[in-house]
């Protein structure tokens, strides 16, 4: 089965927003052995928006077209695709009564809705609603001739609980073959070393697949499988999993889709019975917060210090004045002394340090913006690694949070027998 994508809104043309609907869509196809060639961005414009969903109709069995379909004037993707599949837009009741709940739980009076919302309201007959269980537009889904059109919501936090929770199930059923697929998720390798190492694999490979996905830090592999059902499908690969697990080892850090490599850090502690402190400078609680993200971190972090001035790594952390002056606050000693003794002031098993020159100014020859060290502190050893990460800021930042990650898991398992 063939599908193709309409991302829907002027906004993205003029490149104010980035299409991550897009990519989270794609993904997902793939993960449903969804052949998709063709993926179009169309401003808020009906005849361009026809014309782009006729386009598309002609060469594809499903098209998912996101966005505009909330109750501004500038919200035209319902209309246009009414008219395309010749249905009349028509109150759901259904939808109504759901708008009003919302309304009501956000405290709005009824007599306060504007006009405009009942537009949401309106569907093309014939079309089955789906539920948005997180905005007041409901997505649609058309079929007719062969064909079949799903209008989802523009925002990600719509869309993406909408498509995992509906639309995936749906697409799904219609395929005539079963398709199973499993993650691997790698960290500590990048994406050109994770290549060369299955490309063997990668060439011969005709069912099941494997592709790989480049995160921040880390690789993704998706193994895929097609056969008659299920069993069938997981019988297939399961030699080429149990070849990749042979060839990555603990590099893998989880073979469950959901699992983040944060969470699966916060396990390893947790199983090993360990507390964490963090000192963090050029990531500036980025680090923690990432960890934060888990829940039940509460466990396993105690304390975590932004030590971003000299004088705060000397008086929080106990980083020795003559280390400053003599390496500087980015060198592997003041990295070192950072995790030592946060792990002492706080007497947890473990402490992480990141020190390091995010940019744009201030790098130098010597130090150059992108020298990050980051030291991982358990019992007596300390561990310290340097890092040259490049992009903006930001990107350097995000870098060294995830080694960081993994090399507080590195580190973990050197020291726990599970
Ligand atoms: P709303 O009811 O919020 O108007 P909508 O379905 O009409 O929803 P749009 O108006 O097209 O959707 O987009 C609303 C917001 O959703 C955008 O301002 C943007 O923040 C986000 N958004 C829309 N399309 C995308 C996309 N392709 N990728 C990422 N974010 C998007
Ligand atoms: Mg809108």
């Amino acid at each position: 089965m063939t599908v193709e994508l309409i991302s829907v809104g002027t906004e993205i043309l003029l490149g104010n927003i980035v299409n991550t609907n897009a990519a989270f869509l794609s993904e997902k196809c793939a993960q449903l052995g969804l052949s998709l060639y063709y993926q179009t961005v169309v401003g808020d414009n009906p005849e361009r928006l026809k014309g782009a969903l006729e386009q598309a109709l002609e060469r594809s069995d499903v098209v998912i077209l996101g966005g505009g379909l909330g109750p501004t004037q500038d919200d035209l993707t319902k209309e246009v695709a009414a008219q395309v599949f010749g249905r009349v837009l028509k109150e759901d009741a259904h939808t109504r009564q759901r708008i009003e709940g919302f309304f009501k739980l956000w405290g709005v009076k009824p007599e306060e809705i504007t006009e405009n919302n009942w537009k949401q309201a309106l569907v093309p007959e014939g079309a089955i609603v789906v539920d948005n269980d997180n905005g007041t537009a409901p997505g649609l889904i058309l079929e007719g001739n062969q064909r079949i059109a799903i209008l989802l919501p523009g925002p990600p936090n719509e869309l993406i609980p909408m498509f995992n929770q509906k639309i995936f199930p749906y697409l799904h059923k219609k395929q005539p073959e079963t398709i199973v697929s499993e993650m691997i998720k790698i960290c500590g390798l990048g994406e050109s070393k994770v290549e060369s190492m299955i490309s063997d694999l990668i060439e011969a490979q005709t069912n099941p697949t494997v592709a790989t996905y480049a995160k921040t830090g880390e690789v993704h592999l998706r193994v895929t499988a097609k056969a008659g059902d299920e069993a069938e499908a997981r019988k297939l690969m399961k030699p080429l999993i149990r070849e990749l697990k042979v060839r990555f080892g603990n590099k893998i850090y989880t073979t469950e889709e959901q699992i983040t490599l944060e969470e699966a850090v916060i396990a390893l502690m947790k199983e090993g019975g360990m507390s964490l402190t963090t000192v963090e400078s050029c990531t500036g609680g980025l680090f923690t917060g990432r960890l934060v993200n888990v829940q039940g971190a509460s466990e396993v972090i105690k304390q975590g210090f932004i030590t971003y001035s000299n004088k705060s790594k000397r008086k929080l952390v106990g980083v020795k004045k003559l280390t400053l002056k003599q390496f500087g606050a980015v060198s592997q000693k003041t990295a070192k002394e950072m995790a030592r003794g946060a792990m002492l002031v706080t007497g947890s098993d473990v402490a992480v340090a990141i020190t390091g020159l995010a940019g744009p100014d201030g790098g130098t020859e010597e130090k150059p913006v992108g020298l990050v060290y980051i030291a991982v502190a358990i019992q007596d050893d300390v561990k310290v690694q340097e890092y040259h990460f490049t992009g903006n800021r930001a990107k350097i930042r995000e870098s060294a949070v995830v080694a960081g990650l993994t090399q507080l898991r590195m580190g973990i398992l050197e020291h726990i027998t599970l």
